[in-house]
């Protein structure tokens, strides 16, 4: 969602004839876009912030952007002075009009040019009405928010002259969407149709609203990919409960046991949160066996930290660090195992892969990704970025599948 919300606000500039600086020590404005999920986030922005502050050119101006700007507001131009402008993560809507008065206080208009990659994202909506207990979003995103169907699919058509093949829906929870009784499959059908526009992914789906109608509409439309992001959190419906997550393991099982028959070559993904408030060992272990039974292609995991203002920094917070540590390493172990033999599980089967772009360095291989979500390596001579190619997976390096053209 930051990296889109980033996007957007360099197109804003850039339609307005800003051009990229080459550093921060050349640049007439700098940005910091912030996130404020977790505390290791505000405090690497904040140490981001004082770090521009002090290398900034004297008449360039410093604006901080984003979930932290709105949690802390104008606290952040009093712990650092140099910083001109806090703009939070509601104001997001007004950015158009924040970007054109800000630009007529500084002049800012040497042209320039939007570069785009083949793989791009829209938000189809914004905040969320699901609170969590312990999760800041809704407060400093605000109530859900579904971005109309017309003017989506005019972002799409604009990106799609760009260039951009793949298409990432993104919302804090894409199932609710609704705009006057257009739903997101809906949506997903509608866009679907938009010639020039080769895949679309979407995230994130909160699993008490993944619907049938969503997994079906998937399953029927071939430029949707075969990747669905489920956040799970806990494997324990006490702590499931406390999180105000409002569905149980076994349901969470059911969706994923439906995500299977219709699309059984599907990577599903997923968010685990350990060492919530009063977390028992056996409780992480009810986590544990769902990991092993779910079968994830990857998944993003935590440990738990207590966020000001949320339900659950009221809770005493009781698990040593030291503990939730090793029950993180724990996690992690197990779903390193299950993602590496689902890898090596691909070796011999053909992927359809979007090239996204080259390596840099080593072997200067090109890069992307299959129809689901796992990352592939092609050496290939003939080939650029946004071609769909046919290839066969020769070898898995844990993480990666290496693979080879089909002629
Ligand atoms: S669904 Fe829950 S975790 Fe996700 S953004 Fe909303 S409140 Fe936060």
């Amino acid at each position: 969602m930051n990296v889109a919300d980033s996007d957007d606000l360099r197109s804003l500039l850039i339609e307005r004839g800003c051009s990229a600086a080459s550093g921060p020590r050349e640049a007439d404005l700098l940005v910091v876009n912030t996130c404020s999920v977790r505390e290791h986030a505000e405090t690497r922005a904040l140490a981001r912030i004082r770090e521009l502050s002090a290398i900034k050119k004297d008449t360039a101006f410093l604006w901080v952007t984003g979930c932290m700007a709105q949690r802390m507001g104008d606290k952040i131009i009093e712990l650092i002075p140099a910083v001109d402008r806090v703009i939070g993560a509601k104001e997001i809507d007004n950015l158009e009009t924040i970007v054109d008065s800000a630009l007529q206080m500084h002049s800012l208009t040497v042209p320039g040019e939007q570069k785009y990659g083949v793989s791009d994202f829209v938000s189809i909506m914004r905040g969320c009405d699901n609170y969590c207990s312990y999760c800041i979003v809704p407060y400093v995103r605000g109530h859900e928010k579904s971005i109309p169907v017309d003017l989506l699919e005019k972002a799409v058509h604009r990106k799609i002259s760009r260039g951009v093949k793949e298409i990432t829906f993104l919302g804090q929870n894409v199932n609710s969407y609704n705009d006057n009784g257009t739903d997101f499959p809906d949506l997903l059908r509608r866009v679907h149709c938009i010639d020039g526009l080769e895949r679309i992914r979407f995230t994130t789906s909160h699993p008490k609203d993944c619907s049938e109608k969503l997994i079906s509409t998937m399953a029927s439309l071939p430029k949707i990919c075969r990747h669905v992001h489920l956040p799970v959190q806990a494997g324990s419906d006490r702590v499931l409960q406390m999180m105000n997550r409002r569905y149980t393991s076994d349901q969470y099982l059911q969706k994923i046991d439906m995500i299977r028959r219709y699309l059984p070559d599907a990577d599903i993904t997923t968010d685990i949160m350990v060492g919530f408030p009063s977390e028992t060992e056996q409780e992480f272990r009810d986590t544990i066996s769902l990991v092993s039974r779910a079968c994830f292609t990857n998944a993003f995991m935590f440990a738990y930290s207590s966020r000001e203002g949320t339900e659950a920094a009221s809770m005493n917070d009781d698990i040593p660090r030291q503990e939730k540590l090793s029950r993180l390493n724990r996690l992690i172990e197990l779903q390193t195992g299950i993602t590496r033999k689902i890898y090596e599980n691909n070796v011999g089967k053909q992927l359809e892969l979007l090239i996204t772009g080259r390596q840099e360095k080593r072997d200067q291989l090109w890069m992307g990704h299959d129809k689901g979500c796992k990352r592939v390596l092609l050496s290939c001579e003939k080939a650029e970025a946004g071609m769909i190619l046919n290839v066969q997976a020769a070898k898995s390096s844990g993480m990666t599948l290496i693979c080879e053209r089909i002629p």
